[in-house]
């Protein structure tokens, strides 16, 4: 077995290990990729690597599109066994093997082999396993979530912590107004500056906050978004929290305006709006005073109110008001923690081809 600074070389030379089979997952992403693959190299601490290609498919990765991790053994019994796996995963409750029989269409025996043979486990241990996953995962958000047993069956990839699927017993808040009956979906995940939470609604992302403690960040969506109904999470969803994911860690990876890649939902006053809307045309690496935003607002004397909007801008990085700056060049404050504005704007301002 080669070291882990073994592989982590191979990746960055692009070559691979002789009589390793490893592979690598991106976090940013959730796609995983053989260390020959062409694609961009990602960051080191969103690399995780696993032994075998379907260690990586058990822990919520999906291959590459480019370098065809599953190669070979993506034989019939191999996408078999691993709709199986997906089946196991999205069960309430763990199938038995006669049902996961007439789902495959193979004899008990067969499949109990074929099984052992791509997942290295029995079905049955497989179960076992992703049911201990999640209620490691459920137990780290008790204390802040009180979601029903449903919770368990949504988390879909392994680098979103909580994706939910009921409702939220959650203290009436501030949004209630505009937020009462909305439907939701969301998830927290690990960027280079900390806990990410994403969430949207059916019309779009409503809600992308960054901060230290994603328990925190629970705690605050809670109130902001009490009384809505939650929705299971899913891999477009999980594809859309990546791309937020992204846009912190690697902006330059991403050429289009979050805006005309991502649905948004954005509520507010019909200032609040105009405001929001000015900040998504300020282009990535540059930045704008308040003044100046309220002069391109056609408001040159509410530069204040201008503060305020931006002070309550709920889209980080989708509605960067991280670009916007004192008339003298400050940074001024920022929702989520001075430090990750400045973060924000070292990164964009980086050349694109580094
Ligand atoms: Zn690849």
């Amino acid at each position: 077995m080669s070291t882990e600074q073994q592989r982590r070389q191979a990746i960055k030379d692009h070559s691979p290990l002789p009589g390793d089979n490893f592979v690598y997952g991106v976090l940013t992403t959730g796609i995983f990729c053989l260390p020959i693959c062409p694609s961009r190299r990602p960051r080191d601490e969103n690399v995780r690597l696993f032994d075998t290609p379907v260690q990586a498919i058990q822990n919520g990765y999906r291959p590459c599109r480019r370098c065809h991790p599953l190669g070979d053994i993506a034989a019939p019994s191999t996408a078999t066994v691993i709709a199986l796996c997906r089946l196991i995963e999205a069960a309430e409750r763990k199938p038995t093997l006669t049902e996961l029989s007439a789902q495959s269409g193979w004899s008990a025996h067969h499949l109990q082999r074929q099984f052992k043979a791509v997942a290295g486990i029995s079905p049955h241990q497989y179960g076992v396993a992703i049911r201990r996953r999640r209620a490691q995962q459920q137990l780290r958000y008790k204390q802040s979530l009180t979601l029903s047993a449903h919770l368990a069956g949504f988390d879909s990839t392994s680098h979103l912590h909580a994706v939910a699927g009921n409702t939220l017993g959650m203290k009436p808040g501030q949004y209630r107004q505009a937020g009462k009956d909305m439907a939701l979906r969301f998830a927290i995940a690990e960027s280079s500056l900390g806990s990410v939470l994403v969430a949207e609604s059916e019309r779009g992302i409503c809600a992308v906050t960054i901060g230290d403690d994603p328990s925190v960040l629970l705690q605050d969506f809670e109130q902001e978004f009490s009384g809505a109904t939650l929705l299971p999470g899913n891999s477009e969803f999980d594809q859309r929290v990546a791309m937020v994911i992204t846009l912190i860690d690697d902006p330059h990876q991403i050429t289009q305006a979050p805006r005309d890649l991502l649905p948004l939902d954005i509520r507010g006053t019909a200032f609040q709006q105009q405001v929001w809307a000015a900040l998504q045309t300020i282009p990535t690496g540059q930045t704008l005073s308040y003044q100046a935003l309220a002069v391109k607002l056609g408001k040159p004397t509410a530069a204040r109110a201008v503060a305020q909007a931006c002070a309550s801008n709920r889209l980080a990085v989708l509605v960067p008001c991280h670009r916007i700056v004192r008339t003298d060049g400050g940074l001024s404050g920022y929702r989520w923690g001075v430090g990750r504005k400045a973060a924000l704007l070292d990164r964009e301002r980086e050349p694109s081809d580094k």
